[in-house]
């Protein structure tokens, strides 16, 4: 392609709202533009880059014997009603004028897909997926691309026997997975995640280490323990149960509303306290307790719960329900709640929480004695240094990125969907299914996350949108001209792909600028002095390395670099 006709509108000017590196540089190189909140437009150097993505994606999916489909974005409401999402928040775009949707997924489709057409075990078992686009209502779009409200994604579903069968479909997809990262070459690690609301039996996902990332992960250098903080576990110790549970107490406690004020009112640690949360579930008051300064979070409640809307009471509702603010309620004589307690609270006494009384608090709190507990669960966020669940070192947590979700879905859509098939025996059974995911602008948002510095983007081959940038330094001189023209079809020949920045006005220095900015692995430098004495000169993107090479070298060369395995 000629710059001099190519549509690639590099920017010196960056919106303020791009924060992050890889929605700078998107934006400063021509790769897209942001049409409206969370919706963007990919230019053509963005859509070479997410094409090569979507081929790599596409190569290890055929690897594994998935099939290729493509399903529609427009959905039926109705499908969406049977599986209970429709009314997830924030998910779900409507359409106005008739009963459907833009799918923000497509499990419902695949299963009404299987449901109508797979009837005996002969018919597993098999693989789906697709490349296409996404919508989802994503209330805070952000990151440029890697928060969308329309994306593309690779998705694909197994359809198995059982559930051993669904255990070497869901090998297969984290094989593949890793494959696919590592072409593109993405720097990853995979956690162990949250199966949340959908059930199932194991979910995994596959993340980059990111400043800017929205997850948070749990990480042991010791033994490779790895989870999203929404399921990572310590070998933080419960609380120690007394021998004796002294009696029920009320305790004047003026103005104190925090855990830590409590701390230092009564000098005791926080490990005396349980704090008390109120919640909404569904629409009923819930109240959880949480040892201390203990963080709540809420993916472990939600997972807790089995689902459903869960909200903060807001302060006069709760004055209303309680007879007092949030820093004073507790679980003693507490009418109207279901009452929950993390985990490390089992059984616990000798415990101080609210009174429900604003300025008093109740001591001696014994829960298996003084409170109608409901369950304990695993409630709480594990925080940095806590000792590793598996080998006892301190745990470090990272923020990060999420490329691809891996998740054994199990019977939650074979049963909302009727999907079935016959055994040998003639017994009818549900099908096992899984759900696999990929962002694909994810990938090229992550890969730029990872690869760029202060000039621009570092493509490596795998990704490039060219591999190959010719900077003809003064077009105007005709044996420059005409030697780049040259090797412009010269690489065209030998199926180079190939950038030809051939602009007549534009000075040296700002073609070598626009060339790092844009970021292809490998340019090539063409000037007069240096075509007098036959030679080019070939710069590196990555290494910033320089090599002069002889003319009539100059294919066999970029042939030779472009083979190898480091670019
Ligand atoms: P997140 O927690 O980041 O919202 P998710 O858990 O909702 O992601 P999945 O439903 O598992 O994501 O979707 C599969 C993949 O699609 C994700 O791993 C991610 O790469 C990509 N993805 C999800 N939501 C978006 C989005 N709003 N914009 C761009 N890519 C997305
Ligand atoms: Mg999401």
């Amino acid at each position: 392609m000629r710059i001099s006709e190519a549509f690639i509108p590099t920017l010196k000017e960056i919106p303020s709202d791009a924060t992050i590196p890889s929605h700078r540089l998107m934006l400063r190189a021509g790769l897209m533009r942001q049409l409206t909140s969370g919706v963007y437009s990919y230019l053509p150097l963005g859509w070479r880059a997410m094409m090569k993505a979507m081929n790599i994606v596409r190569e290890e999916m055929n690897a594994i014997g998935a099939q290729e489909f493509h399903l529609p974005a427009l959905n039926p409401e109705s499908l969406w009603i049977q599986t209970g999402r429709r009314n997830i928040p924030n998910f779900i775009f409507s359409i106005k004028e008739r009963d459907l949707v833009l799918a923000p997924t497509h499990e419902e489709v695949i299963g009404w897909l299987a449901s109508t057409h797979i009837q005996s075990y002969k018919d597993l078992p098999q693989t789906w997926y697709q490349i296409q686009t996404k919508f989802r209502n994503e209330p805070r779009p952000r990151s440029g691309v890697l928060r969308g409200r329309q994306f593309t994604m690779k998705d694909s579903y197994s359809l198995d026997r059982s559930w051993e069968d669904l255990d070497i479909s869901y090998e297969k997809h984290k094989e593949a997975y890793k494959r696919i990262f590592t072409r593109c070459g993405l720097n990853f690690f995979i956690v162990g995640a949250s199966t949340g609301a959908m059930g199932g039996t194991g979910s995994q996902e596959f993340m980059i280490d990111s400043n800017y990332g929205e997850d948070t992960a749990v990480l042991c250098s010791q033994c490779g323990y790895a989870a999203n903080t929404e399921v990572a576990t310590s070998s933080i110790p419960p609380k120690h149960r007394s021998i004796v549970s002294e009696p029920l107490r009320e305790i004047y406690t003026p103005n104190i509303k925090t855990i830590n004020e409590l701390v230092d009112f009564l000098k005791l640690d926080h490990t005396h306290f349980a704090k008390a949360l109120a919640y909404r579930y569904n629409g009923s008051p819930i109240l959880i307790l949480m040892m201390g300064n203990d963080q709540l979070n809420e993916a472990k409640l939600s997972s807790a719960l089995g689902g459903g809307e869960i909200q903060p009471i807001d302060p006069e509702e709760l004055r209303a329900l309680t007879g007092a603010d949030a820093g004073s309620i507790g679980p003693v004589n507490l009418q109207g709640f279901t009452i929950i307690a993390d985990k490390r609270l089992q059984n616990a006494n000798n415990l101080i929480s609210g009174a429900n009384r604003n300025d008093y608090h109740i001591a001696n709190i014994d829960l298996s004695r003084d409170v109608p507990i409901s369950g304990y669960y695993d409630l709480r966020t594990v925080e940095e240094g806590e000792p590793c669940p598996q080998c006892f070192a301190p745990l470090k947590i990272s923020n990060a990125i999420e490329l691809g979700h891996i998740f054994k879905l199990g019977t939650k859509y074979s049963e909302a969907l009727n999907i079935t098939y016959l055994d040998e025996t003639g017994k009818s059974k549900p099908v096992i299914m899984g759900s696999y995911g990929i962002g694909i602008e994810r990938i090229i948002a992550c890969y730029i996350e990872q690869n760029n510095d202060s000039d621009g983007i570092i493509w490596s081959k795998a990704l490039a949108p060219y591999q190959v940038h010719i900077v003809a330094l003064n077009i105007k001189n005709n044996v420059t001209k005409e030697y780049c023209e040259h090797l412009y079809t010269q690489c065209q020949n030998a199926g180079v792909e190939v950038l030809y920045d051939d602009r007549v006005d534009a000075s040296p220095g700002f073609k070598f600028k626009d060339a790092d900015l844009l970021g292809m692995p490998v340019q090539v430098i063409v000037g007069e002095k240096g075509l007098k004495q036959n030679t080019i000169e070939v710069k590196i993107r990555r290494s910033g390395e320089r090599i002069q090479v002889p003319l009539d070298a100059t294919i066999s060369t970029l042939q030779r670099i472009l083979s190898s395995t480091s670019l």
